[in-house]
Parts: structure tokens; sequence; C-alpha cells
């Protein structure tokens, strides 16, 4: 009897693969270049979520362990730790990411066909990554062996701590330079404390650390040390510097002592410098720093307002009386009375009238920050001035206090495929302001011996595996272009490959990804409705009182339900189908094999009816390929 499994087509990535194969497995591929002699054969597809994540996370693998455990007979704290292996092999940084990331995966994920949508994976990958700090899970090494060859890291962002991760337990001496006095970088540096509590930022870069990484803070490359001295002293380079100027607009009047641009005002705040921002803020951009700049603005004013509501009744009366006084002056409250208009901010605070406006040119559905920011920013109070722009500044001794704006409407598309803002004649308008927030972007400050690296624009360039024209050197992360954090992870871990393969001599190639399965490939009938477990969010009037974090962790409870919710596309899930509605008894199951291949055909009865093939919901059986 001829008891034969399995799997594995040439459609399906290496990382998706490596896990899953054990030694002498390739005698058991049945399929190659996608023909088979044999059928029913079992083929591993990738899934569209893992498609979809920059960081190439293998969600399905973690998920469908959790989701496995009581099938295995496995603690659900053993299922935890093993998901949190799992999936820390691509992102060492799940706690973060669980907060943080905008979740491309959920948009590829295939059960968002269903009524019930997409699963919560940013929440899982948030409560694993809890799971592993609670329980102080560390992250492992590939080999024991040293390898003898350093690698410098220039920046300790999401991208540097990544590449680091990838190079060190790889057996690598790695030493990552920082400018700032803590590693992090945007993920300390820019977001703010409300969204990512330092805590989880701190245990997960010392996780990093522990593998022997050396980090050397407060040392600038290219003013500290040069490039040429790193290129001297170790084999390979690595720069993740990101993209920390923020851009101007070209106003006349913006280098006034209240205007910021959004990622040096972030920055303060985030250091725990003092900002005195006054009761009106303008803020203008529509991306994720322009998005924290507003929100952590309202925060400043909140612990203002709450100063200034305990104080005196007097101060407050008196203000209140200058304001009437600027009112019927000028019918405006910015009064070119100092008085005026402080008494003016006193009374808004008072009153709770502080407020913050955000200026985008483009509509609420072009803006690029996250989805849910934007969302959360206008709870919190923040007024949209949408298709607004400013085309100049007014000032008073030195500082903006007021904004001329103009009226936008939507042209043809551009470039990028969203449409135009034009200016419409005759609409312009006045915003006041106390502070003025440019959150229009950021471009790299590239340093003494990075400029030969860069494009016109300023950028990095370099090849699909990160190496630049400088084989010693390679780059990514924001400064090849802006992104998000775990596109900086993805590409760290790339650049560790291609640093691993040129230090070896053995150039790196970037593995097939294969085709993501599709929902038309599946049984979607099979799956129940399963409604999504959402993360709970504390009260606005709480939220923007001060900088705790806004949304919480799900509970277990909620997690272990969510991983059943993955529907485990392109990888048996042992649910049985096949094996119950088989009419010749071919199949057969051991639960004792390796996750995804508990299930095997007995080929002397199968009659190649298709049964099986119909019943698997999960697309992991295909018939007669290449017969
Ligand atoms: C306000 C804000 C909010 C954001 N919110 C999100 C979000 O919610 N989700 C998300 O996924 N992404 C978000 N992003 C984007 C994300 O933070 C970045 O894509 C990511 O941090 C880029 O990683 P990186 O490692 O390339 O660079 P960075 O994180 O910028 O790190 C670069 C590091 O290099 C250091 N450095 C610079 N020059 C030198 C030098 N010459 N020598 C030594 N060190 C140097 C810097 O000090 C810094 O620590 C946000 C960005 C901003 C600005
Ligand atoms: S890093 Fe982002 S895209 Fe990747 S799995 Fe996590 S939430 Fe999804
Ligand atoms: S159902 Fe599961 S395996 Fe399928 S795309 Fe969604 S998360 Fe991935
Ligand atoms: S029907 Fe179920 S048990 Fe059979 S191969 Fe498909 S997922 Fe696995």
């Amino acid at each position: 009897m001829s008891l034969s499994t399995t799997i594995l087509t040439d459609d399906f990535t290496r990382d998706d693969l490596e896990p899953t194969l054990g030694k002498g497995d390739a005698e058991q591929i049945v399929v190659r270049n996608g023909t088979s002699w044999k059928c029913p054969t079992y083929v591993q597809r990738l899934p569209p979520c893992r498609d979809a994540c920059p960081s190439s996370e293998d969600i399905r693998g973690y998920l469908t362990t959790i989701a496995q455990a009581d099938k295995v007979k496995m603690s659900i704290e053993d299922a935890l730790d093993e998901a949190w292996y799992r999936l820390t092999d691509t992102n060492p940084m799940p706690a973060i990411h669980g907060r943080i990331c905008p979740h491309p995966c959920e948009t590829g994920c295939n059960r968002k066909h269903l009524d019930d949508g997409s699963v919560a994976i940013n929440n899982m990958e948030r409560y694993v990554g809890d799971h592993g700090i609670r329980r102080n899970l560390k992250l492992t090494m590939l080999t024991k062996e040293k390898k003898h060859k350093s690698v410098a890291i220039i920046g300790s962002g999401p991208s540097g701590l990544s590449c680091a991760y990838q190079l060190a337990r790889r057996g690598y001496e790695v030493t990552i330079y920082e400018a700032f006095e803590k590693a992090g970088g945007m993920l300390r540096y820019g977001i703010p404390d409300y969204r990512l509590p330092p805590a989880v930022l701190d245990a997960e870069i010392q996780n990093i650390l522990d593998l022997g990484v050396k980090l050397k803070c407060n040392t600038r490359v290219g003013k500290d040390v040069s490039v040429a001295k790193l290129k001297k002293k170790y084999d390979a380079i690595y720069i993740a510097i990101g993209a920390h100027k923020g851009s101007a607009m070209g106003l006349e009047g913006e280098n006034s002592a209240n205007v910021f641009t959004a990622a040096g005002f972030l920055n303060r705040v985030n250091t725990g410098a003092k900002v005195d921002i006054g009761s009106q803020v303008v803020v203008v951009g529509g991306g994720d720093s322009a998005m924290d700049a507003a929100r952590v603005s309202l925060r400043l004013q909140s612990d203002m307002d709450e100063a200034e509501a305990d104080g005196d009744e007097t101060a407050y009366n008196k203000a209140r009386a200058a304001l009437d006084a600027a009112h019927q002056e000028e019918g405006n409250v910015i009064s070119t009375e100092k008085t005026a208009v402080d008494s003016a901010r006193i009374v808004r605070r008072v009153s709770k009238y502080s407020k913050v406006t955000l200026l985008y040119r483009r509509t609420k559905d072009e803006m690029p920050a996250i989805a849910k920011d934007v969302v959360e920013a206008e709870h919190e109070g923040i007024e949209f001035q949408l298709l607004s722009t400013p085309v100049g500044l007014e000032t008073q001794g030195g500082r903006v206090v007021a904004i001329k704006c103009i009226r936008m409407e939507l042209g043809a598309p551009d470039a990028s495929g969203r449409r135009s803002p034009v200016p419409i004649k005759g609409s312009e308008y006045s915003v006041p302001c106390d502070t003025l927030i440019m959150g229009i972007g950021q471009v790299p400050e590239l340093e003494e011996g990075m400029e030969d690296l860069a494009n016109k624009w300023g950028w990095l360039t370099a090849n699909n595996t990160h190496q630049t024209k400088d084989p010693q050197i390679f780059a990514g992360g924001d400064v090849l272009g802006l992104g998000i954090s775990t596109r900086s992870v993805g590409q760290g871990r790339v650049a560790a490959r291609a640093i691993d393969g040129y230090l070896k001599g053995v150039p790196y190639q970037l593995p097939h990804k294969g085709k993501p399965i599709k929902t038309e490939q599946m049984r979607m009938s099979f799956y129940k409705p399963a409604p999504r477990n959402e993360e709970e969010a504390i009260p606005i009037e709480e939220a923007v009182k001060g900088f705790v974090e806004t949304t919480q962790t799900i509970t277990t409870t909620q997690a272990l339900a969510e991983a059943k919710r993955c529907m485990s596309c392109g990888l048996c899930f042992a649910c049985d189908q096949c094996r119950i509605f088989c009419p010749r008894e071919a199949i057969h199951k051991d639960m004792k094999r390796p996750k995804g291949r508990v299930m095997f055909t007995d080929y002397t009865r199968c009659n190649g009816c298709h049964v099986c093939h119909m019943a698997c919901p999960c697309g992991y059986i295909q018939m007669g390929m290449g017969l």
C-alpha cells in the first residue's frame, strides 16, 4: 500500500516552506512546476494576508497554532509561546506593530469577503506581542556559529533594529550607531505615547539588544564618526537613518518662533521639552505626522485647560471682559492688542474653547494618514478644514497670528492617481493661529559619505536587495522614501539576508513569491459567521486629557475566538471534511504529523472522484495536476 502525502508546488515562498519542511522532505514533494502524476495532491499556497504584510509575517501559521491548540493537545500558554516565536521570526517587534501598524494584511485577508469582515490580525499581533513581553520570551538565534565578520548599522529605527536582529541571530557582530539619546527612531521620537507606550518600545528593543547587538547612542555618523571610518572598521554597513527633516511650505514668515515642523514638534514633546502652543493651533497636512501633531496639541491644550481651570476666578472674569472688549472693537477674537489675545486665550482654555484645526488640501478620502487615526482625531475634536491650503502668513512681533488660506477643488488625477487640488479663485479666508505646525512631509538628513548614494531629490537609492551602488553599503527604510514601520522592518530583514550573502560571497536573490490563494479557490460556505473581536477604546474625554494609551489589548477569550476566525487559506487545518466525505475511505489523519500535513491519501484506494477537492474549505487539495 502506498501512503504518500503531500505537498508543495513551486508556488510558495521560501519563508512559507522553511518552517514546514523537515529533513528528507524533498523526496515527498510530488508536485513540481505545477505538475504531478498523483491525485489528490496537497498544495500549500501563499495566504493573501502574508502577501500583503510588508514584514511577511507568518500570520496563518501563528493564528492556526493558537486555533488548533486543543486539537493537538497543547496548552494555550504553550501555543501562544509558539505563536510568538513564529511571528518574531520575521518581525521582532509584534507588540509595537500590533499597536501602530495600519495593517495592510487585513485588507488582503480573504475573510473580508464574508459578512463578518477580515480577521483582526493587528489586534492578534498586539495580543501575541504582549504575551511575549509578559512571559519574557527571548528572540532566538539561528546558529551558534560565530561569523567573525562585523556590520555597522546607522540608525536605530525599525529598519536598523530589524536588520540588526536578523544579522545577530545569524552570528554576525553588529553595532548600531544612533544620533539620538535612545534607540527607536520615529517609533520613539515621532509616534506619541498614547499610541505606543515607551515601556512596550523599550521591552522589544531590549530583546533585540540582548542578542549581543551593541548600541552607540548620541553618535551621529557623518559628524561624530565618518562613513569612511566605518567602511574601514566594518565588513558591511546598513544605512537606515530615516527621514527626519520636516519639509517647509515656502511661505514668508514660516521661520517665526511659533512655527514648527510636525517632526520637530513631536520630537520636542516626546523628549519631554515644554512647548507652549496657545489655544489656537493650526496643523497643515494629512499624513501621520500631521495627525499626530494635531492630537498631541489637543492633549497639551488639555493640560493647560486643567491648570487654568483650577486658577483664579477673578483672572477668568478679567480675561472674559477683555475678550468681550476685543470682540466689540474688532468683531474678531484675534486682536492686535497682546492683552486681548492673551485674555482670549485664557478664556478659550477656561471655557474649553481651545481649538486645533487641521488644514488639508484634498478630502478625507485622500489623506495618507492611517484611517483609524483620522477617525480618532475627528472624534477627539480636531476640526478638519478640508480642500484648503495656506497661501500666506500674517505675522506680528515675530509670531504668526493668522494664516491666509484658499479653498480648493479636486481636478484631474495626478501621477499618484489622486485627484489634484486646484485653487478656487477669490475664495481666500483667514484662520487665526497661536501655533502653526507644518506636517507636509519629511526628507532625509544625509551626511557626508551618504550624499553620493542619493538621487537628485535627496533620497538614497538601492537595488531590490537593498545594496547601494557601493557594494559594501546597503540602505533601507524611510531613507529610500517615506513609508510605514512594518515596511522598514521587512526591508531591514531583506537587507540582512543580502548582507549575509555579500559577506559569504553568495549573492542573495529574492525568493519567488507565488500567487496568493483567492476565495474562488476555496469553499467559503464552510466557514460559520463569527464577529470580529475589537479592541476597547478608553472614553474620549479621558483620552484627550493626557498621554495614556487610547486602546486596550483584546482579552484572552477574545484572542482565542479571533484566532479561530482565521480560515487557514491555502493550508490544511485538519477540519476532516475530506476524510468524512471520501466515498472510498482513502484519506487518513495523523495528528502527530507536522502541522498542515496531518492528512494523507492511500492512493491504492483513491479513484480520483474529486470529492475531497470539493469538500476542502481552504483550497489545499488539487486534482489531476498535469494529467
Ligand atoms: C509622526 C509619525 C507618526 C507615524 N506613525 C506611524 C504609524 O502609526 N504606523 C506606522 O507603521 N508608521 C508610522 N510612521 C512611519 C514610521 O515611523 C516610519 O516609516 C519608520 O519609523 C521608518 O523607520 P526607519 O528605521 O527607516 O527610520 P526612523 O524610524 O526614522 O529611524 C532612523 C534613525 O536613524 C537615526 N539617525 C539619523 N541620522 C543619523 C546619523 N547620521 N547617524 C546616526 N543615526 C542617525 C535617527 O535618529 C533615527 O533614530 C510615522 C511617522 C511619523 C513621523
Ligand atoms: S506588521 Fe502590519 S501588515 Fe504585517 S501582520 Fe502586522 S499588522 Fe499586518
Ligand atoms: S483568513 Fe487567515 S489565512 Fe486567510 S487571509 Fe485571513 S488571516 Fe490569512
Ligand atoms: S478538507 Fe480539511 S482536513 Fe482535508 S485537506 Fe482540506 S483542510 Fe485539511
